[in-house]
């Protein structure tokens, strides 16, 4: 069977996608120019390599600081609506259905814009967005690991009137190594309590304790990654029991050392063991990587089946924080491509 045409031409889903590391880089180059933005070259070969990572890169931290050029350019409305706008379209031609995209409101305030209207821009380009690309999207917000506790309620308190209007869910973001997800409780007690859904980036970095604490302490009902739960059996069991939903995006965790490589990453033996693995990109410009690409990296590195494929975007499809009725949209599509398989 020729998987690549087949993995192009199924309907698939995407729930973990940062805003911010998925800007086209000559986007950033115009938007740059015009606005007389600093960038260190405005010829996109040479540009590529500040927002995408090379294998050179040693951490996460150093991932991290692909997203700084891109984060100056998303200081407008108009940018931030022309960026999540190209990001639907890019998408739309992987053949995306749904994906659920998300930021850090805070990050894009540099330069005077309120939190509403940070949210409302991006909710502006995704909804027009679901016309134009036929893409189907949701908006996750991003609370910071390093921000203070008192700045995640207020990003909670603020983004709740969204509920039900394009935001669903609550995720925490960043540097998972210095700042344990406890720190944050308030703000997710908050977030729970408005009726927000909460996914966790956690087990990105080694530390698979933050698997079940994200879980237990901060309502968590998917976590973003949990690469590291192997390191503790207890981890693994406790994923398979209660089928939460793992975000693997197996090319950010080649890129930033969380795996060795392709081949040693944890995420088909994940899916043997009946944990509900779904695949995602992370960030399409700083990894590189698009959702086709890694359904490639996974026949090829991981010896996926069709079976595989088959059931990672089922687990898309019921793990998104979708309406009932979009998730029926999505279902009725799956099974349509089921058939002519
Ligand atoms: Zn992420």
């Amino acid at each position: 069977m020729d998987y690549s045409k087949m993995i192009k031409n199924f309907p698939k889903v995407e729930l973990h996608c940062h805003l911010d590391g998925s800007v086209r880089p000559q986007t950033i180059i115009d938007i740059a120019i015009k606005q007389n933005i600093a960038i260190p070259t405005t010829k996109l070969n040479e540009f590529e390599k500040y927002v995408k990572i090379s294998s050179e890169c040693n951490s996460l931290k150093e991932y991290l600081d692909k997203f700084e050029l891109p984060i100056k350019v998303l200081q407008s409305k108009e940018n931030i609506y022309r960026i999540t706008s190209e990001l639907l379209e890019d998408v739309s031609k992987d053949n995306i259905k749904y994906i659920e995209i998300r930021f850090a409101p805070f990050n894009h305030m540099q330069a005077g814009l309120k939190v509403e209207e940070v949210i409302e821009a991006a909710l502006k380009a995704m909804s027009d967005g679901r016309e134009k690309y036929g893409v189907m999207s949701n908006l996750i917000l991003c609370v910071m690991r390093h921000e203070f506790p008192e700045k995640s309620k207020l990003l909670v308190e603020i983004g709740k009137k969204y509920i039900g209007k394009g935001v669903v869910a609550v995720d925490l973001a960043g540097n998972e190594q210095d700042f344990p997800p406890e720190i944050h409780k308030e703000a997710f007690d908050l977030a729970k309590n408005y009726g927000f859904h909460c996914t966790i980036h956690a087990g990105e970095t080694g530390i698979e304790k933050n698997i079940i604490k994200s879980i237990e302490i901060l309502h968590a009902e998917r976590i973003g990654h949990g690469v590291y739960a192997f390191k503790d059996e207890k981890v693994v069991k406790y994923l398979k029991d209660k089928q939460i939903p793992l975000e693997m995006c197996i090319t950010s965790n080649v890129d930033t050392k969380a795996v060795k490589s392709y081949k040693t990453h944890p995420i088909k033996k994940y899916l043997d063991e009946g944990l509900m693995v779904t695949v995602n990109t992370d960030n399409i410009t700083v990894s590189n990587v698009s959702i086709n690409d890694e359904f490639g990296h996974l026949v090829r590195e991981q010896n996926f089946t069709l079976e595989d494929i088959k059931k990672v975007v089922k687990n898309g499809i019921e793990a998104s924080f979708a309406s009932e009725d979009d998730k029926n949209i999505l279902r009725k599509e799956y099974r349509k491509a089921i058939e002519i398989l």
